[in-house]
């Protein structure tokens, strides 16, 4: 329920994607946005619920719109994303009336803000004659990248044969055809569509992207360009929002007492995020790479994580007799306070959006092992643009494990890699940047979002 929020304010609908990755940035926004002077209503699928007792002024307002049968694992996602905007639109429509028409003398709403894959939400602002806009928590690289596939089909360069794969993608230096998203999220005619779909911004008054202001700058310029809409280029939210809760499983907070007794810069934390998944040859390869490296390492292994493993022990037998006390495994860890510990010295990531974020900021270079979507982009810009990563093929074996643990944790290519992750990203000048655009929105309050407005 909602707190005492003074009456008569701006009131924002927050439409978030029900994955940890898209709920945990809209749900710091919204943080951000309340204390610039908004009311916020978090409308939310009942699926993977958000926790209102960690927000306590915020407004929750459930969408129930009939998702049954359907889960949050990576492989059901488009799917997932069919069903919310095929069945959510007329119940979000129904109870957005009703919690108008309810709280009438108080709070006007005055926009809508959705996640891009939630583009039900802007069919509904569009017929109560609301303005909306569009939330992307992705790199405008990767964006970019898949603007550009309509172009390359036309041009003839895909489908590519195999042996291009490792090729530049021309205009795209450096991803190679293999980084594209189209090597593994569906077909190419529905790569093609969703790219050209989202190109044209609908009927939306502008985009809020969550970055680093200078990571991706000219691809956030390019894309401005093509979708000739305002662009609110903010972030990173986990910075101006740091004391919200948006975890959707418990975290272990006991891993961070046994950080507190590790050497500074000394352990890799391993953490895949909330969607990837490895198999139980590549789970043992990376157990025993670990464990031949020597150094200190706390590992989230998520419940569900491992594919074809029935078995509630995960890990090779010895495995934890091996390490001792040496290394830590979690279900799931306080991800942001364990990269701001100082004892971690490197993050072996699968490279999602956040992650990264989360990393540059405190200053911990990565191993890099995408895996889907965007995923790929990001890693070749970490290791071969900014070179504050070292990329880990998925063919995993222990003795490359070992060997990219040392060059990151204890050679002088790591430390290097960590003085450039520091200089990436510097508080103060990003804290200037960021309160630019989210002053913007505010100073159009009295009539909201004026300025956005075509
Ligand atoms: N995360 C966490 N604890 C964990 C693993 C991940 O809190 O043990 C959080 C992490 O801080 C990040 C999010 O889950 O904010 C994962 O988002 P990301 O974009 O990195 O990857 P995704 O899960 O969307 O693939």
């Amino acid at each position: 329920m909602e707190s005492q929020i003074p009456s008569r304010r701006p009131r924002l609908v927050i439409v978030p994607f029900p994955l940890q990755g898209h709920i945990s940035p809209m749900l710091e926004l919204g943080t951000v946005l309340l204390s610039k002077g908004f009311s916020i209503t978090i409308a939310h699928t009942v699926l993977n619920a958000p926790n209102p007792s960690n927000h306590p002024d915020f407004f929750f307002l459930p969408i129930s719109g009939y998702l049954s049968g359907h889960d949050t694992t990576a492989a059901n996602l488009k799917a997932l994303g069919k069903a919310i905007n095929t069945n959510c639109e007329a119940p979000f429509f129904k109870s957005l009336a009703r919690m108008m028409e309810e709280n009438k003398s108080l709070d006007q709403v005055v926009c809508i803000i959705y996640d891009v894959l939630m583009y039900f939400a802007e069919a509904v602002a569009k017929s109560m004659k609301l303005p909306s806009i569009i939330f992307r928590n992705v790199s405008a690289l990767a964006v970019l990248a898949l603007d550009t596939i309509p172009w390359l089909r036309a041009e003839g360069y895909l489908p590519c044969q195999v042996s291009m794969l490792q090729d530049p993608v021309p205009s795209l230096h450096p991803v190679r055809f293999k980084d594209l998203p189209i090597y593994n999220m569906g077909s190419l005619d529905d790569l093609v569509k969703l790219a050209i779909d989202s190109r044209p911004i609908r009927s939306s008054s502008a985009i809020i992207w969550n970055t680093i202001d200078h990571l991706g700058h000219s691809s956030l310029e390019q894309l401005h360009q093509l979708y000739n809409v305002p662009f609110f280029s903010i972030g990173p939210l986990h910075k101006m929002a740091q004391a919200t809760s948006t975890s959707l499983l418990i975290e272990d907070t006991d891993c961070i007492e046994w950080l507190d007794k590790q050497a500074p810069l000394s352990v890799l934390y391993i953490s895949l995020g909330s969607l990837a998944t490895v198999d139980k040859k590549g789970l043992a390869e990376m157990a025993w790479g670990l464990a031949s490296s020597g150094q200190p390492f706390l590992w989230v292994v998520r419940s569900g994580s491992v594919r074809d493993s029935e078995s509630p022990e995960l890990l090779p037998e010895d495995f934890k007799e091996k390490i001792g006390e040496r290394g830590q495994i979690v279900k799931w860890a306080p991800q942001k306070e364990v990269l701001a510990h100082g004892a971690v010295g490197g993050f072996w990531s699968h490279c999602g959006w956040n992650s990264i974020l989360e990393s540059i900021c405190e200053g911990v270079p990565l191993i890099c092992m995408p895996y889907f979507g965007d995923q790929n982009v990001n890693a070749r810009y970490l290791c071969h643009v900014w070179k504050i990563g070292l990329e880990l093929e998925h063919e995993l074996e222990r003795v490359q494990i070992e060997k990219v643990v040392k060059r990151l944790m204890t050679e002088k290519e790591g430390a290097e890699m960590r003085r450039r992750t520091d200089d990436l990203f510097d508080p103060d000048t990003s804290s200037e940047n960021l309160s630019a655009p989210v002053h913007d929105i505010n100073r159009t309050s009295k009539e909201p979002f004026r300025e956005c407005l075509t």
